[in-house]
């Protein structure tokens, strides 16, 4: 017995001290605190990713996902990892190589999507405006027509520089031009209102640490019939194993195949996250998000501080107020955590010292989270 125990390496063993983590507000670009209910959810008893009770939970998430996103999508279903993987996992995907995919590029996810779709060996093609800016219906026509895309991707809510996307008519677009659209709703789902079907979006993505207050690591996606017979008719396998719907689609369907282990508890603290938004209604969560925007836009102009984004196009679960004249926007952000445990971030790219990036997303947009901010924004103008 003893010469079947070998000896261990000590030297990176060490005695961890208990975790403590700081009470930290998150009112930066994502994630934001999560609902103490789903805290509760987070730690219910595991279960097997077969057991007909996950089974029957799965049943539910895609349910509520299908009122969240307005959509009545059968491909509906969450992917194990973060916005980002949920993002690859739509292009992986829908991309064959040489596709011409068309990306309005705005802001920073605007660029990530340029970089995904090139790895998968499309031909990518960009529209582009300032970072605070959006596509009028003319500039994403003109795009269609000169480039002749097969999916074009848009951001709505671009964390980067706080700007939402107006969606009414690009969807009749995309139809014309007989063109797949894309669209990234990682910060706008569950904040402020996402359509899929009345705009006609054929494929989109979201997270779960942003509007929707879970923890990150669990990010939905849906696919429209239109992407659904793209994707049976490829010609070539998805690049990628982990995050291939043709293979994951038997275990979210009927089948219940074995592909990945599910991660289970992930799972249970989504679904919670989402029976929240049920439970308050999406038209009064969007009421809420957009009053507690207002609090805030408001506020700030009390201070002297303006917003970047023309007020038209100012995504209320994501603010980014202007750096006034001689005020060093990071060290603010620093005094800021260090007195008051309140994240917010700076700006970033075409952005960066600039502006901050100050998230009301969830269960964080709420009226006394205002308050509080401005008030601790207002001493640390003066203490920086
Ligand atoms: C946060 C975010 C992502 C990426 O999500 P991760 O969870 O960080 O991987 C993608 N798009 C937008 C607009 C985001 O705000």
């Amino acid at each position: 017995m003893e010469n079947r125990i070998p000896r261990a390496d000590e030297s990176h063993r060490f005695q961890a001290a208990q975790l403590d983590m700081p009470p930290r507000l998150l009112l930066g670009p994502g994630p934001s605190n999560f609902h103490p209910r789903v805290r509760q959810a987070l730690s219910m008893n595991e279960v097997g990713h077969l057991d007909p009770s996950f089974i029957h939970l799965m049943n539910e998430v895609q349910e509520l996902l299908r009122y969240v996103w307005q959509t009545g999508n059968r491909f509906t279903i969450p992917v194990s990892g973060t916005g980002s993987a949920a993002m690859e996992a739509t292009l992986a995907n829908c991309v064959e190589p040489g596709d011409v995919v068309l990306i309005g590029v705005n802001g920073y996810f605007g660029e990530r999507l340029c970089d995904m779709a090139s790895r998968y060996r499309a031909e990518v093609r960009r529209i582009e405006k300032p970072w605070g800016e959006v596509f009028s219906p003319e500039e994403i026509k003109a795009g269609l027509e000169r480039h002749k895309p097969a999916i074009l991707g848009l951001v709505h809510a671009e964390t980067s520089t706080g700007a939402l996307q107006p969606m009414e008519s690009i969807g009749r677009l995309c139809r014309e031009f007989d063109c797949l659209l894309l669209l990234d709703t990682v910060t706008s789902l569950g904040g402020v209102p996402v359509l899929l079907d009345r705009w006609m979006v054929d494929i989109a993505y979201s997270g779960s640490q942003k509007c929707l207050s879970c923890p990150p690591g669990i990010s939905p996606l849906t696919f429209g019939d239109r992407a659904m017979a793209r994707l049976a008719a490829r010609k070539t396998k998805v690049a990628n194993w982990y995050l291939d719907m043709t293979l994951l689609g038997k275990y979210w369907g009927d089948e219940r195949t074995y592909h990945h282990t599910a991660p289970i508890n992930m799972n249970y603290a989504f679904r919670e996250a989402l029976r929240l938004v049920a439970e308050e209604g999406l038209e009064s969560r969007w009421e809420r998000h957009w009053k507690n925007a207002k609090l805030l836009w408001d506020g700030l102009g009390d201070l002297g501080i303006r917003c970047h984004v023309d007020e038209r196009h100012r995504l209320p679960s994501l603010t980014t107020p202007v750096v006034p004249d001689g005020i060093d926007g990071r060290a603010v952000a620093g005094y800021l955590l260090r007195n008051f445990n309140i994240e917010v971030a700076a700006g970033l790219g075409q952005l960066a010292g600039k502006v901050w990036r100050i998230g009301l997303m969830g269960f964080n947009s709420r009226a006394e989270n205002v308050t509080l901010l401005l008030s601790a924004l207002e001493k640390a103008l003066s203490a920086v």
